[in-house]
């Protein structure tokens, strides 16, 4: 498998970042994932290795997310490496999107979008 037309969304992130710590941004506008993308996050996800930018807790997650009409049901689902694997073989493609997510404050913010293929 191969990831091609990577966008990254490291400057959003930390424009938020910085705007979060200079009092401009609400804490609650910023963490507010939804349970489902919690619950993702712990089944499908890893532990990232950095902290949490807003709370420090070390159970920061990275989760991998999909999406795309080649996949069928899958799409909007989260997934981990090896199922993307089995979702783009035989020429499909999936959009996975790399997001982190804070199951203790909530904390969430997409990484990167980048297209999935068969290599
Ligand atoms: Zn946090």
């Amino acid at each position: 498998m191969q990831y091609q037309n990577e966008i990254s969304h490291q400057l959003a992130r930390r424009q938020t970042l910085r705007q979060f710590r200079a009092g401009l941004v609400q804490k609650d506008t910023i963490c507010d994932a939804e349970f489902i993308l919690v619950t993702a996050s712990k089944y499908h996800g890893h532990l990232a290795d950095y902290p949490c930018p807003i709370c420090g807790s070390e159970d920061l997650r990275v989760v991998l997310w999909v999406y795309g009409d080649e996949i069928g049901r899958a799409a909007g689902s989260a997934r981990s490496e090896e199922e993307i694997e089995q979702l783009v073989k035989n020429g499909r493609q999936a959009t996975v999107h790399t997001v982190e997510v804070c199951p203790t404050c909530k904390w969430n913010h997409l990484l990167k979008a980048e297209t999935a293929t068969a290599s």
